[in-house]
């Protein structure tokens, strides 16, 4: 018999393939009186569990077979034209949607799609970490652009165009970012536009967080500005993320080859979970009103996080208040480690995610500024804990604060 180890038959992209850092960390977080501000979920109460069993049941019982046979690579029907309502009065039509595995997927698609073994790709930094593993995974060398209150750093980005640098790909989280909640700008979408028809790249826009808006104005979303952008949206944060419904667009180039690939990948998306999700997301009396609960809850929850931050650790503490989304981005006056705060945490029982896990380096990474401020910046997630215990989480996070400084 021929040995082999695991390392000869695993390919470079497998054994390069790290764990998420955050479902390493969810682990953690489950113990018993663990009050968790790392998760990303929405909160259990706010998804319509009655409405989705009750379309699960009407589509099962109408359609008998559709929910229950393969079904088009590119999504069925009914749910392209839920989705091509979803965009409003803009130019996308049914078919320019694909259906897709959660935007999880759509995020993977594009990069594969996109990337050769070596080839560039800018994102965020921070950025979301499930976009950093798919791009690592495509065989991406990943290059981080600094992102502020108003998003990527896009002056940044520019220079790093004029200093040579020919990416395949922009990713970035245009409203509400995982993990740092900003928004990114009208003028610097704009800007990036430009950019993206002049280099030659795709602006790959991952919006799941858009529809989660309780105030302010909604910039233009990239597609409206470039035909050089992709963008992918999800059901995720508005009904359910177990359903794993996600839709991505694309120029009409990109798109083919996405299907293609999405073919050879998982044939199709579930065909019964695709048609739960069309009947609710037309269901516009209930999704209106759904849709203004969450908001509310949101809103309310995160207005109660950020004052109780603010109230606990006084100066010690930039809180970046989010008007949508799930996450409050805070930062330790002083540089100082939120890696280490971390340790303290779980000891007085709080969890966050440390913002160094989702830093990307950049081309300069020497003198980075991102690294230095992320490391000392933590991603909170106020949706699923209620007012007490969000009130509890901000006492016990400054007392772990407190320890420490006083242990240095
Ligand atoms: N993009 C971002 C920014 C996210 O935060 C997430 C989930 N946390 C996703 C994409 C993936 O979501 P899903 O696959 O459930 O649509």
């Amino acid at each position: 018999m021929v040995r082999v180890t695991s390392n000869e038959l695993l390919s470079t992209t497998a054994r390069a393939s790290t764990s998420s850092v955050i479902r390493d960390l969810l682990r953690l977080v489950d113990e018993p009186g663990m009050l968790s501000l790392a998760g990303g979920l929405p909160a259990g109460e706010m998804i319509p569990t009655d409405r989705l069993s009750s379309a699960a049941a009407s589509v099962l019982q109408r359609d008998r077979l559709r929910p229950l046979q393969y079904s088009p690579s590119e999504g069925m029907v009914e749910l392209r034209a839920s989705v091509a309502r979803r965009y409003g009065k803009s130019r996308l039509e049914a078919g320019d949607f694909m259906i897709t595995t959660g935007s999880q997927q759509g995020i993977d698609l594009l990069m594969r799609t996109l990337v050769d073994t070596g080839d560039a790709v800018v994102m965020s930094s921070p950025s979301y970490l499930g976009a950093i593993q798919a791009a690592r995974a495509s065989g991406a060398r990943l290059v981080g652009v600094p992102c502020d209150d108003d998003g990527l750093d896009v002056e940044m980005l520019a220079s790093f165009l004029r200093d040579g640098l020919r990416p395949k790909a922009v990713y970035v989280v245009t409203d509400f970012a995982n993990p740092d909640g900003a928004t990114l700008t009208s003028d610097r979408r704009r800007m990036l536009a430009g950019l993206a028809d002049r280099y030659g790249f795709v602006v790959i826009e991952d919006n799941p967080y858009g529809e989660l808006r309780w105030g302010g104005d909604q910039p233009e979303p990239m597609w409206t500005l470039t035909d050089m952008a992709a963008t992918v949206g999800s059901a995720s944060k508005i009904l359910s993320p177990g359903l794993r419904i996600g839709w991505l667009s694309a120029p009409p180039w990109l798109f083919s080859a996405v299907a293609r690939l999405k073919q050879a990948t998982d044939l199709h998306t579930s065909s019964l979970d695709q048609l739960i999700a069309a009947e609710v997301l037309d269901d516009s009396a209930f999704l209106s009103q759904h849709l203004t609960a969450v908001r509310a809850t949101y809103e309310y929850r995160a207005g109660v996080l950020v004052d109780a931050l603010r109230h606990e650790f006084g100066d010690d503490l930039t809180v970046r208040e989010p008007d949508g989304g799930m996450f409050v981005w805070a930062t330790l006056a002083g540089g100082a480690s939120t890696a280490d705060l971390f340790e303290r945490a779980i000891e007085c029982q709080v969890a966050f995610v440390p913002g160094a896990a989702f830093s990307v380096a950049s081309e300069s990474a020497a003198n980075d500024p991102v690294a230095t401020d992320a490391g000392s910046s933590m991603r909170l997630c106020f949706t699923t804990l209620a007012e007490r215990d969000l009130r509890e989480a901000a006492a016990r996070l400054a007392a772990a604060h407190r320890s420490r400084s006083h242990r240095v």
